[in-house]
C-alpha cells in the first residue's frame, strides 16, 4: 500500500505501515486508529485512519452511518 522506507507522517519517528484511509498520509502502528466498519455482515471490514481524521465525522462515517 505504501512505501516501506516512509516514515509515519504523524510523528515522523517511525516507518509507517498503512496509509489513512481518509487523507492518505503514511501512519505507524501507534499513531494508526482503526475503525470496524463490519456493521451485522458477520466479515467486518477495518479501515485505518489518522487521529484527525478518526474523530472527524465528515471523514470517519461509520460515525453517521450505521450501513456503510
Ligand atoms: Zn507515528
Ligand atoms: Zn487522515
Amino acid at each position: 500500500m505504501i512505501d516501506e522506507e516512509t516514515d509515519c507522517h504523524f510523528c515522523a519517528e517511525v516507518r509507517a505501515v498503512v496509509a489513512c484511509f481518509g487523507c492518505g498520509i503514511p501512519l505507524c502502528n501507534l499513531c494508526v486508529k482503526l475503525e470496524d466498519y463490519g456493521f451485522g455482515c458477520g466479515g467486518g471490514q477495518i479501515l485505518a485512519f489518522c487521529p484527525d481524521c478518526f474523530q472527524d465525522p465528515g471523514v470517519n462515517t461509520v460515525l453517521e452511518y450505521p450501513e456503510p
